[in-house]
């Protein structure tokens, strides 16, 4: 017999968590989660490591963050930067089942409508669809992209390794909903497991089913193993049910690294697998830019855009050791902006974008990025309000298109 779920409820004393500047996989500035566990159990979830210090059964003990909204009420109306508010983590599910009852994700949703802040959403969980009608505001008023964790489209592999999170059906049906509804969608395709998965046909397969229902991108990604409870949990369903890929398993993660990575050699057949795949597809593999364009910040529309760059051509083995140059460039020149203006109240709130557009009209964005023609670009980008095409790697301004 199988343990009963146990909910803890927790006080917390604040609700977002503020980082310096908004993440290139989310897009988010701010974080929110409203549990923490996850009740859907994923065999290969990260969350069980060790590092993430949850207590207890990782998907017996939920822990519900009871004073969340209130706090969030308060906090919100304080953010002075605007930016992108990230609901849930790789290792908690917003919409899983305990959500049901205790409602917070759609009582976050409503703040977020009220004071018109951008979201994007990570879930497996067709229970989103409750809340269709929060989302589709939101995004009117300020943008909202759903992120939908997919890995498999065979679904007894799924019932396998993600036992009680929803069908590959189900999940399916969200997307179609969500891109009725104008609402931008995109799909984490990780992980994919080694020698079940992350085959050629399997992999296909998935990128055919979501190209069918109009995703708008798809991230993919292999598994990271840590050693400990992650690692016992995952070789453990390996053993009973697919004893035959032990052997290859154990030798990708032989090194026993604790970031949980997989063996060079792994990493670098997937990245070539993964890519003749996306080679048939017309789906980009980062968040387009039209899609997060004006819902953040200038300064941070560039560092995620330029963060993307790099991730698009690294798979097109362009050498990025310029482009990191530049960016390691424009960090130090944002964190230095970033505390000034964190350090005086009294500046007005969009100071740093002002002072971004300005580098760029008298000439000083060169000397930040070091690098005369990805100035040019990021000018068009930043004050004519160009948008970058992640598939052609080129600007477009309505039908014309401008080489980077
Ligand atoms: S839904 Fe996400 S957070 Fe929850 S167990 Fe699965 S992988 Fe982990």
């Amino acid at each position: 017999m199988t343990a009963p779920v146990k909910i803890h409820y927790k006080e917390v004393k604040t609700a977002i968590k503020k980082e310096k500047f908004a993440s290139p996989f989310t897009l988010g500035k701010y974080a929110i989660a409203p549990y923490m566990a996850c009740e859907h159990g994923c065999l290969y979830c990260d969350g069980r490591a060790e590092k993430y210090y949850v207590q207890g059964d990782f998907s017996k003990d939920i822990v519900v963050r009871k004073n969340l909204i209130p706090r969030f009420e308060t906090e919100i109306t304080k953010l002075r930067e605007k930016g992108i508010i990230s609901i849930g983590s790789g290792i908690t599910d917003p919409y899983q089942p305990i959500e049901k009852k205790e409602r917070l994700v759609r009582k976050l949703g409503r703040i977020l409508e009220k004071n018109a802040f951008p979201a994007t959403l990570l879930t497996k969980s067709s229970l989103i669809l409750r809340d269709l009608d929060i989302w589709k505001k939101v995004n009117e008023n300020a943008g909202f992209i759903l992120f939908i964790s997919l890995t498999f489209s065979d679904d007894r592999l799924r019932q396998i390794f993600e036992p009680r999170a929803d069908s590959v059906e189900s999940r399916i049906r969200v997307i179609r909903k969500f891109k009725e509804n104008n609402i931008p969608v995109g799909v984490l395709a990780m992980p994919f497991l080694p020698c079940i998965s992350d085959t050629r046909d399997a992999v296909t397969t998935l990128y055919r089913r979501l190209s069918n229902v109009g995703v708008d991108f798809i991230v993919p990604g292999g598994l990271t193993l840590r050693p400990g409870r992650q690692k016992d949990t995952f070789l453990k369903i390996i053993r009973q049910k697919f004893p035959m890929h032990l052997g290859t398993i154990n030798r990708i993660y032989h090194e026993n690294r604790s970031s949980g990575s997989s063996a060079s050699f792994y990493q670098e057949e997937l990245s070539r697998r993964i890519r003749r795949v996306e080679s048939g597809f017309t789906i980009p593999p980062v968040v387009p830019h039209r899609i997060y364009q004006g819902k953040l910040p200038k300064y941070d529309e560039v560092f995620v855009l330029l963060n993307h760059m790099k991730t698009l051509y690294q798979r097109r083995d362009v050498n990025v050791a310029p482009l990191d140059k530049s960016i390691a460039g424009y960090l130090s020149w944002l964190n230095q902006e970033k505390t000034f203006y964190n350090r005086r109240r009294k500046i007005e709130d969009n100071y740093v974008d002002i002072k971004l557009e300005h580098q760029c009209r008298t000439g000083g964005l060169s000397k930040i990025i070091q690098n005369e023609k990805l100035e040019a670009f990021l000018i068009d980008v930043i004050l004519n309000r160009n948008v970058f095409d992640p598939l052609a790697l080129k600007l477009k301004k309505g039908d014309a298109v401008i080489t980077a």
